[in-house]
């Protein structure tokens, strides 16, 4: 069972890869269209369905600017 174990590492490993990608992707797109601060970005990932959830919070205006779901396969 030693292999399973190996196999479930690889996969986070993989995904945090991913996320890291992704982040460095949308900072370049990610400040405020209202009051023009950075953004937070939040990346969730949902290993059940292999789907990534991307949402741009403004800490200043407390909006939800931007929320993307995408698939990795
Ligand atoms: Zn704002």
């Amino acid at each position: 069972m030693k292999r399973t174990k190996w196999n479930d590492q690889d996969l986070v490993a993989q995904q945090e890869t991913e996320v890291h990608r992704h982040k460095s992707f949308v900072d370049v797109q990610n400040t405020c269209p209202l009051c023009n601060s950075q953004l937070t970005i939040r990346i969730e990932s949902y290993l059940e369905n292999y789907t990534l959830r991307e949402e741009a919070t403004c800490p200043k205006c407390q909006v939800l600017a931007r929320v993307k779901d995408h698939k990795m396969h």
